[in-house]
């Protein structure tokens, strides 16, 4: 089911290492599932793959509002996880009230499992994978996400699509992180999605000018792709987007204490990443704002309980502070250096001392 060229890229991508800390990506057994889905479930004959799309709010940050920082599209509405899983089970349900010969095992997986669902989307004739990794169909564009129903079920079998990225390079060009290494290559150590979603620890430094207002996931390769320009309009959207998770004020969302993030994204995918990784993607595009009215948030930060939060609000105060609060900032971060222990964390305030007294 998986074709060789998509097997082989899966193992060049960890032989390069693009899998950033995702140890389990190359545990054996789970890539041996990966490679071979039948190994999925003991007699499984058929894999059902299903896109469910979502609703793409339009626009950037406008200038003159507050401060707003960028939520991707998908997760602007409730968990996809729960929405998709949901129309699943009912789609199996309805699939085994028609089944001729027995009741079929089936399992169905939304992204918690170990399937190479882009390269099922393919063979299953759903969308050929783009040059930024993602499923494209002609009709929809990529705006939708990836379902599984592994099934003992016999089913018949769709044709592979054609890929139609052509010389197209515009989702390679436009990437701020330089992750799409090669066409069909993501480098997950670069890409933004990757960083404010699943990495949980100190961002490199290098990195974080260049992900400019991004504070959950990425949609910038996708944006720009032309097939995107024409998609479809869906007859309906299960994932439709909540009002303040289009361009949210970057003030109020660094004042989230743990019950205040918890209430915010209640029965959203933000909610899995935890605030303390959250509010640092906050403090990131804070900073590359350098937008003032932020200096009084961040300056709370720098006694936040979290080392990660306190690192990111300190490379970001010193980003934000007007010349007339520099003997204030530099008072402030003298003060919170003699307080820290965390070796990290002195590293940063070492490091914001210095961009600020020489700059
Ligand atoms: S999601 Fe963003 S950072 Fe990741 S590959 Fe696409 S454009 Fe680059
Ligand atoms: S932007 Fe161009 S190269 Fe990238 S996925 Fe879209 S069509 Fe393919």
């Amino acid at each position: 089911m998986i074709n060789a060229r998509n097997r082989q890229a899966l193992l060049d991508w960890i032989a390069a290492g693009h899998f950033a800390d995702m140890a389990w990506m190359t545990e054996t057994v789970r890539l041996e599932r990966r490679l071979h889905p039948g190994s999925m479930l003991d007699a499984v004959e058929s894999v059902i793959v299903l896109g469910m799309p979502y609703q793409v709010s339009d626009g950037l940050p406008r200038s003159g509002s507050p401060a707003q920082g960028m939520i991707a599209a998908y997760a602007q509405g409730d968990d996809y996880h729960d929405v998709m899983k949901k129309k699943l089970r009912a789609f199996c349900r309805s699939l085994q009230s028609h089944a001729d010969h027995g009741t079929p095992d089936q399992r169905i997986y939304v992204d918690t499992a170990p399937v190479l669902e882009h390269a099922l989307a393919e063979a299953g004739g759903l969308g050929w994978l783009g040059k930024h990794s993602l499923s494209i169909d002609r009709q929809y564009g990529s705006w939708f996400m990836l379902g599984e129903v592994f099934t003992t079920a016999i089913l018949p079998v769709d044709s592979p699509v054609s890929a139609h990225c052509g010389t197209c390079t515009a989702c390679i060009n436009q990437c701020p992180t330089a992750a799409i290494v090669a066409p069909m290559t993501v480098d997950a150590r670069r890409c933004i999605s990757w960083l404010t979603i699943e990495f949980k620890g100190f961002i490199p430094e290098d990195l974080r000018p260049l992900m400019g207002l991004h504070i959950y996931g990425c949609d910038d390769c996708q944006s720009c792709c032309p097939w995107n320009d024409h998609a479809c309009i869906a007859d309906r959207y299960f994932l439709e987007t909540r009002e303040e998770n289009i361009l949210p004020t970057l003030a109020s969302l660094l004042c989230l204490d743990d019950t205040g993030f918890r209430q915010r994204f209640k029965k959203s995918p933000i909610k899995r990443t935890g605030r303390e990784a959250f509010v640092r993607n906050v403090c990131i595009a804070a900073g590359n704002t350098h937008d003032n009215q932020l200096y009084a948030p961040l300056r709370l930060l720098l006694t936040d309980d979290s080392a990660i939060v306190r690192a990111h609000a300190a490379w970001a105060l010193v980003r934000v502070a007007n010349h007339g609060q520099q003997t204030e900032l530099l008072a402030c971060l003298q003060q919170a250096l003699a307080l820290e222990a965390q070796p990290q964390v002195r590293g940063e305030l070492l490091s914001a001392y210095k961009y600020r007294s020489f700059s």
